[in-house]
């Protein structure tokens, strides 16, 4: 099976070096250290499509520690941003170019420069934070408060009924663009609650029998997404129209001629680094 997008890039992250500062020194020094090159928050390519890196110049910038490749210590610089990320269409197209690896560690780097920018003050006492734990951390030097990169659990779903899964469109899609439905997990709410909240708040059908099928890092700014698919209760739907300009069933056929690119397909599938086409490949790909 292929495995979800941004996933797979292979570092031992080594978390018992983030608190030690001769280590971190140590490896800041290391003849194989290397910095990503980031274009703001985007990924830079090398000729061959590939993630470029450079050299460690300045010893005292505050980086991220991305772990180790083999030997080798990866860090990605703290970007300072004006506003918040932003999702740009732009960057899709670059990720298609990347291999799995490279992918899954710009989305790391991302991620946490996301978290930064958007964490710069102690969620406690408001007073300014600070860095530690090699990035992964942010702490308080007044209250003593200790903060770590927030990761928010979305679900990403297909209902399915006799044979055929629910798949719709929002306004900003690119054209013929259909996905699964998605939303974020409320406190106090089970996977399997959100995925059959969301399926009736969004589609208006009832579903039972959720099951997980594969989850993936999203980097805008920091989703983690759990997909699932659901037995729905029956096909009538009254969609949301804040949330969605259409959406309707769709065959085995119909999916699969949309994962293949075909001219003649219902719909333009999800790129493939996008958990909603592993689900309709995984889905597809059953008996
Ligand atoms: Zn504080």
């Amino acid at each position: 099976m292929i495995p979800p997008g941004f996933t797979g890039a292979g570092l031992d992250r080594a978390d018992h070096l983030r608190l030690d500062p001769d280590r971190l020194a140590a490896l800041k020094g290391h003849s194989q250290a290397r910095l990503l090159r980031l274009d703001g928050l985007d990924p830079v390519l090398d000729e061959a499509g590939a993630l470029a890196w450079g050299p460690l110049e300045d010893p005292d910038a505050l980086l991220l520690f991305l772990g180790l490749k083999g030997e080798a210590p990866l860090f990605a610089p703290l970007v300072r941003m004006e506003t918040a990320g932003q999702r740009a269409w732009s960057v899709f197209r670059l990720l298609a170019l990347m291999s799995d690896r490279d992918a899954a560690i710009w989305g790391a780097a991302r991620s946490l420069n996301e978290w930064h920018n958007r964490h710069g003050h102690c969620s406690v006492c408001g007073t300014a934070t600070a860095p530690f734990r090699a990035g992964w951390g942010r702490k308080c030097p007044a209250c003593g408060a200790e903060h770590f990169p927030r990761v928010d659990p979305v679900v990403i779903m297909l209902a399915e009924y006799e044979g055929r899964v629910l798949v719709a469109r929002q306004p900003g899609y690119p054209p013929g663009r259909y996905s699964a439905l998605a939303g974020f997990v409320e406190p106090g709410e089970s996977v399997e609650e959100a995925v059959a909240r969301e399926l009736f708040e969004e589609a208006g059908i009832r579903v039972g029998n959720v099951r997980y099928v594969a989850s993936q890092p999203w980097p805008f700014p920091g989703s983690l997404m759990i997909a699932c698919i659901a037995d729905a209760h029956s096909d009538a739907l009254t969609l949301d129209p804040t949330e969605l300009e259409h959406g309707f069933w769709v065959d085995r056929a119909g999916v699969a001629a949309a994962l293949a690119g075909d001219s003649t397909a219902p719909f333009v599938a999800p790129p493939p680094f996008a958990i909603a086409n592993t689900l309709l490949t995984r889905w597809s790909d059953q008996a």
